[in-house]
C-alpha cells in the first residue's frame, strides 16, 4: 500500500503538507543512483569533496531563514533554536571541510622492513535512518564526514520532517553535489521496517546508521547483523545531572533549566534524572519550580518563546502517561504534569520530586520538559543512582570543587561526561554512547573514520 506522508504542525495540530511516498521503483532508482555516484565520488580528490562541504555551508547560510522556519513548522522547536541548528550545521560543514582531510589522510607507520601504510577508504552507500528532533543536525553530523570520506548517503528521515529532508537534499544539489551523493527517501511508517530491511540486505548498501530510540536501533542492528554489515547507532539517553553539596546552585539551576527545556526536552543528551545531595535537595527543588514557572510557553514562531509544543501527539501522550505513572508510584508532582488546554501538543515544564529507581520517570527516557529529582546521601549513592539505567549517553556533575567532580565523573558510565557545563555535541569531539545508548562514534577524527575501510598496505 503506497500512499502519502502527512506532516502536522505540532503548534496547531493541523495538517501542513502531504508528500507522496516513494514506491519500489523510485527507491530502486535512488539506490542505483547512490551506488553509481559512489563509484565516481570516491575517486574525486578529498580536497574536491571538502569543497562540496564548504558549498553546503554557504547554501545553508543563504537559506537559513527558510530552513529554520520549516523546522519550526514541522517539529515545533522555537525559531531561535531552529536558526541556531542551521548555523551549527553550516559551521560544522566548514569545520569538516577544513579539518576532515587530515583525519582521512594516509598514515605511514614504522613496522619493520618495507613500507607500511594505513589508509581510510570509503565503504559505499550508507543507509541513514534519522529522527526529527534535530532534523538537519542529526543528518549533517553523520553525512558531512561520511560524504567527505567518499561515501554516498541514502536518507530515511522521520516522516514528520519530510519537508526538511527534501530541503536538505536540495541544499546539496544547489551546492553542486553530484546526483546520488545524498538522497532523501520518503517512506510511510508502515513500510519503514520492510524498506529498511530490504535496503540493508541489498549488496549495494555498505553500512547503516540510525539515530533514534533503542527499539528502532535494535531492529536496524539486527538486520545489519543478518547481512553482516557495519552499523553505528546513536540512541536515547537518560542522562544524570549530579549536583554535589558544594555546587553553585545558580549555575546548576540555570543549566538544568536550559538543558532540560532545549527542543522542549526532546533531545538525547538532555539531563533527565536530577540527582541532588540530600542536604541541598529542598533548595534545588524550590529553585527549579520557581525557574520553570517563569518559562514562556507558546507559539514557537514567536520571538521570545522558550518552550514550544512537543513534536507529535503520541510523544505528548507518552509523556503524560510517564508522569502519571511516576506519581502513582509515589513521586510528588510539584508543577505541570498535564497537557495544556489549547490546540497543539503543549506540555508544561514539570517537576517530580522524591523520584526513586524503578519509577517510570527514572527507568524510561522522558522525551519532554520533565525534571525528575532524586536525593542522594553520599558520592557512592550518587554514582550508583547515576549508573542505575540501561542508557549511557551523557552525564554532568556540578560542584565548585572541579577535581572532586572529575573523580565522580570518572565513575559514571557514559559516552560523554561534563563538569559544570552541559553535554553538547561539538564537531571537534567524539560523540556517542555505551549500553543501550548505542555504539560507534560520530564527529571528530574517529567519526570521520567510522564509515571507512581502515586499510593496511605493506610494500616490501
Ligand atoms: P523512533 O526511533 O521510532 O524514530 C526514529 C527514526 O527511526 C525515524 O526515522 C523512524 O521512522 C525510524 N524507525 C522506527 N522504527 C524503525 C524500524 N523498525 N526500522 C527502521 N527505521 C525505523 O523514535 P520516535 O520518533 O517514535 O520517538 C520515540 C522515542 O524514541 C522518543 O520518545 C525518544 O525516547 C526516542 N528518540 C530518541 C532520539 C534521540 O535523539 N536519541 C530521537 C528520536 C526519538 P518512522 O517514524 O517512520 O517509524
Amino acid at each position: 500500500e503506497w500512499s502519502t506522508v502527512t506532516v502536522v504542525d505540532p503548534a496547531t495540530g493541523e495538517e501542513l503538507a502531504a508528500y507522496p511516498e516513494h514506491g519500489p521503483a523510485e527507491i530502486e532508482a535512488a539506490l542505483a543512483a547512490a551506488d553509481a555516484a559512489f563509484r565516481a565520488w570516491r575517486s574525486r580528490p578529498v580536497a574536491e569533496r571538502a569543497q562540496l562541504l564548504d558549498a553546503v555551508a554557504r547554501v545553508l547560510r543563504e537559506r537559513a531563514d527558510n530552513l529554520a522556519r520549516r523546522i519550526t513548522a514541522e517539529m515545533g522547536k522555537p525559531l531561535a533554536e531552529a536558526r541556531f541548528e542551521v548555523e551549527k550545521c553550516a559551521s560544522a560543514c566548514a569545520y569538516f571541510a577544513e579539518a576532515g582531510p587530515a583525519a582521512l589522510a594516509d598514515e605511514t607507520i614504522d613496522a619493520g622492513p618495507g613500507r607500511s601504510i594505513v589508509t581510510y577508504e570509503p565503504l559505499g552507500v550508507i543507509f541513514a535512518v534519522m529522527p526529527w528532533n534535530f532534523p538537519l543536525w542529526q543528518v549533517i553530523r553523520f553525512a558531512g564526514p561520511a560524504i567527505l570520506a567518499g561515501n554516498t548517503a541514502l536518507l530515511k528521515h522521520a516522516p514528520n520532517v519530510s519537508g526538511t529532508a527534501l530541503a536538505l537534499e536540495d541544499v546539496f544539489r544547489a551546492a553542486g553535489a553530484p546526483a546520488g551523493v545524498l538522497t532523501s527517501l520518503i517512506v510511510a511508517p508502515p513500510n519503514v521496517p520492510r524498506v529498511s530491511a530490504d535496503l540493508i540486505a541489498d549488496p549495494r548498501v555498505a553500512a547503516v546508521t540510525l539515530t533514534g530510540s533503542d527499539r528502532a536501533g535494535a531492529f536496524v542492528a539486527a538486520e545489519a547483523g543478518r547481512a553482516l554489515k557495519k552499523s553505528v547507532l546513536e540512541l536515547g539517553g537518560s542522562d544524570p545531572f549530579v549536583v554535589l553539596a558544594d555546587a553553585d546552585l545558580d549555575v546548576a539551576v540555570h543549566n538544568a533549566v536550559k538543558g532540560r527545556l532545549m527542543c522542549a526536552g526532546q533531545t538525547c543528551i538532555a539531563p533527565k534524572r536530577f540527582l541532588v545531595d540530600a542536604t541541598i535537595v529542598r533548595e534545588f527543588e524550590c529553585r527549579m519550580v520557581d525557574a520553570l514557572e517563569m518559562v514562556r510557553v507558546g507559539d514557537p514562531r514567536e520571538e521570545g518563546t522558550q518552550l514550544g509544543p512537543l513534536a507529535r501527539l503520541d510523544i505528548l501522550e507518552t509523556l503524560e502517561r510517564q508522569v502519571a505513572e511516576t506519581v502513582e508510584q509515589g513521586a510528588v508532582l510539584r508543577t505541570g504534569g498535564r497537557r495544556l488546554d489549547r490546540p497543539g501538543y503543549y506540555f508544561p515544564p514539570t517537576v517530580l520530586t522524591g523520584v526513586r529507581p524503578g519509577m517510570t520517570a527514572f527507568t524510561d527516557e522522558t522525551f519532554g520538559p520533565v525534571v525528575a529529582i532524586t536525593p542522594f546521601a553520599d558520592e557512592d549513592e550518587a554514582v550508583a543512582l547515576a549508573n542505575d539505567t540501561r542508557y549511557g549517553l551523557g552525564a554532568t556533575v556540578w560542584s565548585t570543587d572541579t577535581e572532586r567532580a572529575h573523580a565522580v565523573a570518572r565513575r559514571i558510565e557514559s559516552g560523554a561526561v561534563s563538569v559544570n557545563t552541559l553535554v553538547a555535541s561539538d564537531p571537534r569531539l567524539p560523540f556517542g554512547g555505551i549500553k543501550r545508548s548505542g555504539y560507534g562514534r560520530e564527529l571528530a577524527a574517529v567519526g570521520a573514520r567510522e564509515f571507512t575501510n581502515i586499510r593496511t598496505y605493506k610494500l616490501a
